[in-house]
């Protein structure tokens, strides 16, 4: 029986894991060693009970008092802080699944490819910020690191035979638009947090939700892209497909195009990473060609949208410009939500945090660090005074 440890389990992802979990059921045992949240005690100890993990932290402190007991008698040993969520991710599973959002995620992915295990990464923002220290670690014979999101696995996908991986020209990264395609100016300026919530396409937690929104999702995952795959950021293309049936496209040198395909459900590409290398049957829904009508893409508007091409520019400059870059939108994003600022003010705060920002080199986890405490105070100065009227 293999062992899991679950990064982030009461999230959009950490449940979508634990539902795909069950429904491998004997076909592919997973003994759960450990569950980590942020601060939502009441269903982590619902998890607890069905699964019943060696482990489980909390990454607030003050969350745990009211479950602690209870966690206790069923004889999880119960970690608090940001310290025992690593402690959970350093119990060498054979399988860590990291769905922690944002930067608070990329200590977790190094300590767990440190303590041996395989890490199925959903946190992009570890390899957004921590790329350089995550394929260090990697190429000192660590991991593997498998991809959750639906693209990278897409991309992996059409990959895995060694042959396409040399004859490899470009990727195609498709986005589904999000809910704004189409607007710009005022009208852009005006959307509230319930209309960027509202996905079209995919059901997912706020942050990555309001990335979407933004495009800057997609610029996340180009970076990651560009550290997963080692591809130079001119490599990779952008078209926006709002069906997200294609997840996306890999181009051969010779010129024909593999693409991975399938209706927009995070269960298939979850299960994937966790059946890696193999394939096993799943009951989630199928595509019909027919039935889904036509596909569509588009050219992304990089006008309107204008933090995807701030996170090409990130990757291209290098070293600690995309933890900065991450680290600024992960302030912008809850500040729009929050309603402090517009939501076209995200792109203007991160652009500006960028142009202030001197990136050093991103080859110590301490200089991440401080790159991203930087960003965050910077963006966070700039809501406060305004600045991005
Ligand atoms: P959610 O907000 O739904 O879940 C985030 C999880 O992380 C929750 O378990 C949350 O706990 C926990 N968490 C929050 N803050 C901290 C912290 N400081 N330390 C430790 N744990 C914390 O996010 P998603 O599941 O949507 O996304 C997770 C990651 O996966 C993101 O990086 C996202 O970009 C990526 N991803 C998500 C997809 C999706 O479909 N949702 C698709 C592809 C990628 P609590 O519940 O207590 O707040
Ligand atoms: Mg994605």
């Amino acid at each position: 029986m293999r062992t899991l440890t679950l990064l982030g389990s009461t999230g959009s992802i950490g449940r979508q894991t634990l539902e795909v979990v069950d429904a491998l059921g004997e076909r592919l045992p997973f003994r759960v060693l450990a569950l980590t949240a942020g601060s939502n005690a009441d269903l982590l100890l619902k998890q607890a009970r069905k699964h019943r993990p060696l482990m489980v932290a909390l990454a607030e402190p003050s969350a745990a008092a009211p479950v602690a007991s209870e966690l206790c008698s069923l004889g999880v040993d119960v970690k608090t802080g940001p310290e025992g969520v690593l402690a959970a991710a350093r119990l060498g599973a054979d399988l860590v699944l990291n769905a922690i959002v944002g930067f608070a995620g990329l200590e977790a992915t190094l300590a767990a490819l440190a303590a041996g295990s395989t890490v199925a990464l959903a946190n992009k923002e570890s390899l957004v910020a921590g790329g350089e220290l995550v394929v260090r670690s990697l190429d000192a014979g660590k991991g593997p690191l498998v991809p959750v999101d639906s693209e990278p696995s897409a991309i992996l996908q059409c990959l895995r035979d060694a042959a396409a991986r040399s004859g490899l020209a470009r990727v195609i990264l498709t986005a589904s638009g999000g809910p704004f395609r189409g607007l710009h100016g005022e009208a852009l300026r005006r959307v509230t947090p319930a209309q960027a919530l509202a996905h079209p396409t995919w059901r997912m937690g706020s942050k990555i939700t309001v990335d979407s929104a933004t495009l800057m999702n997609k610029g996340l995952e180009l970076i990651e892209l560009v550290w997963l795959f080692r591809l130079r950021p001119e490599q990779v293309r952008v078209v926006i497909h709002p069906e997200s049936v294609v997840h996306s496209m890999v181009e051969l040198v010779d010129g024909s195009v593999l693409a991975q395909l399938g209706v927009p459900d995070m269960r298939i590409p979850i299960q994937y990473a966790l059946t890696y290398p193999e394939r096993l049957p799943s009951p989630w829904p199928r595509y019909d060609p027919v039935a889904r009508g036509p596909l569509t893409f588009f050219e992304p508007d990089l006008e309107s949208f204008p933090c995807l091409r701030l996170a090409c520019e990130a990757v291209r400059i290098g070293n600690t410009a995309p933890a900065a870059l991450n680290a600024a939108n992960e302030v912008a994003v809850e500040a729009f939500l929050k309603e402090q600022i517009p939501f076209t003010a995200i792109a203007g705060l991160v652009e500006e945090t960028l142009r202030r920002h001197e990136p050093e080199s991103a080859s110590s986890l301490e200089a991440v660090r401080r790159a991203d405490r930087w960003a965050r105070q910077t963006a966070r100065r700039l809501v406060e005074r305004g600045t991005w009227r």
